[in-house]
């Protein structure tokens, strides 16, 4: 049987500054586990200016809790004022790195040549790029999303070994879904979770496909967490507004 570790990973976006950044993370700890975080991967996405406070926590109690950055350069060093790169987070400890949330896409104008750039440039750093891909409202009532989908998943990872495809992680974020408070149905997610997998046997082999984590994401709550994760091939979910409250975190990581 296939086994693929849940991950529950919570994009904090621009929210919280560093102490608020510490209080939280402290608080997720104190509600979980080992057990749970063994079971369930658990994993904070913070603002930059917050990677190191998170380090600082996280590495000084040991807990079982991953971070990452919400975005990469996809070069490795320069003049690229603002920009953080993969060595960057790599050297502060991250282990993730969102790749393509739609936020970038719609407001930093990111296209998939770019994401591909830099889900290589994660990767080549040895992060876990959380891959996001998804359809806006127009491309849905069309019912373009599956081909939409398949085409970004297809630009993101142009180029990428079979090898290096196991490491990437896809969030299927329907942008109609995000900050709104409507969630797909569990059916919803399963169809273009499951036809990405699809397309990965396709483009790659069975064995590749199998091993890579395929989340959802789109206000996903304690309260609608466990039908997603019902689905076949969902593999845990990206997490934004919920993710900001410690109690709720928590318990959307103890969904089982
Ligand atoms: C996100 O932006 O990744 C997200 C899923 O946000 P929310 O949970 O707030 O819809």
């Amino acid at each position: 049987a296939i086994t693929r570790r849940p991950l529950m990973a919570g994009n904090w976006k621009m929210n919280l500054n560093h102490l608020e950044a510490n209080l939280l993370v402290q608080k997720l700890a104190a509600s979980l586990t080992a057990q749970q975080l063994t079971d369930v991967e658990c994993v904070v996405l913070p603002p930059f200016t917050d990677l190191r406070t998170v380090q600082t926590a996280i590495e000084g109690d040991k807990l079982l809790i991953g971070y990452g950055g919400q975005d990469l350069s996809p070069y490795p060093s320069g003049a690229y004022t603002g920009d953080i790169s993969g060595a960057m987070l790599a050297k502060l400890g991250c282990t993730y790195v969102v790749v393509g949330h739609s936020e970038r896409r719609q407001y930093h104008h990111e296209d998939d040549a770019l994401v591909n750039d830099k889900v290589t440039a994660a990767l080549a750093h040895g992060l876990t790029p959380i891959l996001c891909i998804g359809e806006g409202l127009e491309v849905r009532e069309q019912l373009r999303h599956v081909p939409h989908c398949c085409d970004q998943l297809d630009g993101a990872l142009r180029g990428l070994t079979p090898e290096q495809v196991t490491k990437v992680v896809v969030a299927y974020e329907p942008v109609w879904a995000i900050g709104t408070g409507k969630t797909a149905t569990p059916e919803d997610a399963q169809e273009v979770c499951g036809e990405v997998r699809k397309r990965l046997v396709e483009t790659y082999d069975q064995a590749t496909a199998d091993q890579v984590r395929i989340l959802y994401g789109g206000s996903v709550k304690s309260s609608n967490v466990a039908s997603i994760m019902a689905q076949p091939d969902v593999d845990g979910a990206l997490v934004g507004g919920a993710s900001l409250d410690g109690e709720e975190f928590a318990k959307i990581c103890r969904f089982p």
